[in-house]
């Protein structure tokens, strides 16, 4: 869903909504300090005609004490103003990460499938940066330089109407250079954006597989995309800060070209005897309360012309589907038969990976899932996960559709025990309990039932495991993922490939809790070891995303092709 440029401005000034009190104190403040700069002009004309010209020494003292008295008060004011500003800034930038954070924790797992940690993160930074830049000083500043323009062209009237006009002339001109500018900038933005996407979203896949870089010596071509990509976004912030520089000096240039006039006029003006030397001088600093206000003013256009492509993208990706949160009129699960009726998903449209699915686990009953790779197993899993929606049909547990159970009630019945669930860079106790509050005794019973004692008793529970478990083996991995499950005690427990990396040894053991801790459990297990095929309920032959077959092990194994070629099939891994 693409969002519209005047819905970013819209959302971006709401972000400033919350702040009104404090955002009238800063605009007080700039009023104040601008009223109090309106006057320096005419301190200085005094200073300049009646103190130096004139040659009232006493005046000149009391008019440069008061100028820096005023110079003083502006500078407290200023202050002030900007510790509220900051105050804003900080808490603007706040709201927007926790709220991305808390969105993201939600997002619908798809998000995940072609992004990784890096992009996200870089996506989220470079947002909420630039969003932040609506609290940044030069944005106050132009409320306030309305004001500030008012009293200037009402001090440019009372020294000269006619300069007044010429001055006045420079305001189209200028306002069609600053579009320019601002619609320049908004596209190159646009650019930078997408390049460093691209990027960060190419940096998190390298770093993630730095292994594979060394491994196949693919050092010099990562080097070499290092290169193209990462210059591509250079050149894409190299060209905003030329156009930032151009912006400022082209302003520059045209304010300048404006006194040099005022010089010329005002002298011709001076030599006809028709205005004072200090009156000149005065008006040149009129001018710029005038000229600068216009910059300003224009320039708004540009600074939000940096700030929407990230305003877009960010709205675009809060307004991303979340896992559904709300509780109310979502019924409790209860802990009975689960059942897949005609359930079908695809991925991508039109290519379906389920097709007609019905499979029935009783309450209690142990199911072991057999097929080869790619034929849907684990996508079976994630959907009794409630990590992706059927796309047809639907799973029941006690007969009611999942998807109207309280998520994370649900998500609680049923534990996931693979080699390849998660690990925080925590203890293992973290691990185990995942903050739940389990006393120790527990923790070690379910490590010695899932194999980890003999670990724990070289290590101890506190053993830190590295990103990702990174300082274990995948075994190991795997039986800290099944004291989790014991631990939790769900009535659901679904191991995936659950046995591929574990010794045989465990392979006993899991088939001996199958019979003890595990016996009241409805258990899943996506397998191709006969030990426990043996001890299932039901075998499911998946193949293509369909059901093929079905039975207890010594009825398939005897005169089911098919069964008997998965099997060969799972003895090569
Ligand atoms: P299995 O667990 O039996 O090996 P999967 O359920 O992982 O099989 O995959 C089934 C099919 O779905 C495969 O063809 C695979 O390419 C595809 N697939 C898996 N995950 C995704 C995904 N996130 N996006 C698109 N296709 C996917």
């Amino acid at each position: 869903m693409k969002m519209r440029n005047k819905e970013a401005v819209k959302k971006l000034l709401g972000l400033l909504k919350d702040y009104r009190k404090i955002i009238a104190l800063i605009i007080a403040c700039l009023l104040i300090s601008t009223g109090l700069n309106m006057c320096i002009p005419l301190l200085n004309r005094g200073i300049m005609d009646y103190g130096f010209i004139g040659g009232d020494k006493e005046l000149l003292i009391k008019q440069v004490i008061c100028s820096l008295l005023i110079y003083m008060i502006i500078a407290v004011i200023d202050i002030i103003k900007e510790k509220k500003r900051v105050d804003i800034s900080a808490n603007i930038q706040y709201s927007l990460s926790e709220q991305s954070f808390k969105h993201l924790m939600k997002i619908k797992a798809d998000y995940f499938t072609n992004r990784n940690y890096a992009e996200i993160l870089n996506n989220i930074n470079v947002d909420i940066g630039n969003m932040t830049s609506i609290a940044d000083e030069g944005v106050f500043f132009v409320v306030t330089q309305a004001f500030s323009m008012v009293g200037g062209i009402i001090g440019l009237f009372i020294l000269d109407y006619r300069m007044t006009l010429m001055v006045l002339l420079f305001i189209p001109v200028k306002a069609v250079i600053m579009k320019h500018f601002a619609k320049k900038r908004k596209r190159i933005m646009d650019e930078f954006i997408t390049e460093s996407e691209k990027y960060a979203g190419w940096f998190g896949d390298t770093v993630g597989g730095v292994r594979e870089v060394k491994l196949f010596g693919m050092l010099e071509n990562k080097r070499a995309e290092f290169a193209d990509r990462q210059l591509s976004v250079i050149n894409k912030q190299k060209k905003m800060n030329m156009l930032a520089q151009w912006n400022g000096i082209t302003d520059n240039i045209i304010v300048h070209l404006l006194t040099s006039l005022i010089y010329i006029i005002g002298a011709n003006l001076v030599f006809d005897m028709q205005l004072s030397v200090g009156s000149v001088f005065a008006f040149i600093t009129y001018s710029a309360y005038v000229t600068g206000p216009i910059s300003a003013i224009l320039n708004i256009g540009y600074l939000l012309s940096g700030i929407i492509p990230s305003t877009k993208r960010y709205y675009e990706f809060m307004a991303l589907e979340e896992e559904k949160e709300n509780e109310e009129g979502m019924t409790e699960p209860c802990f009975g038969d689960l059942e897949l009726q005609n359930l079908s998903f695809s991925y991508e449209k039109d290519k379906a990976v389920l097709s007609d699915i019905n499979i029935a686990f009783p309450k209690g009953s142990k199911t072991v899932l057999i097929g080869r790779n790619g034929s849907g197993k684990s996508t079976l899993i994630s959907l009794l996960l409630q990590l992706y929606q059927p796309t047809g049909g639907k799973i029941t547990l006690n007969g009611i559709d999942i998807s109207e159970f309280v998520l994370r009630e649900y998500r609680n019945m049923v534990s996931v025990v693979s080699q390849e669930i998660y690990l925080f860079n925590s203890s293992i106790r973290d691990n185990i309990c995942m903050y739940k509050n389990i006393d120790d005794k527990t923790i070690m019973e379910a490590c010695k039932d899932s194999g980890l004692a003999d670990f724990i008793s070289e290590v101890s529970l506190d053993y830190v495991v590295g990103q990702n478990g990174a300082m274990l083996s995948g075994g190991q991995k795997q039986k800290i993922a099944l004291a989790r499950a014991l631990v939790h005690n769900s009535p659901v427990i679904i191991f995936d490939e659950a046995t591929s990396n574990t010794d045989v040894y465990s392979e006993h053991q899991i088939n001996g809790l199958l019979h003890t801790k595990l016996k009241e459990k409805t258990v899943i297990i996506i397998t191709h070891k006969q030990e426990i095929l043996k001890e299932a309920d039901q075998i499911i032959m998946l193949k293509d995303g369909v059901v093929v077959g079905s039975g207890v092990y010594d009825h398939l194994s005897k005169d089911n092709l098919e069964f008997k070629n998965m099997l060969k099939m799972g003895e090569k891994y």
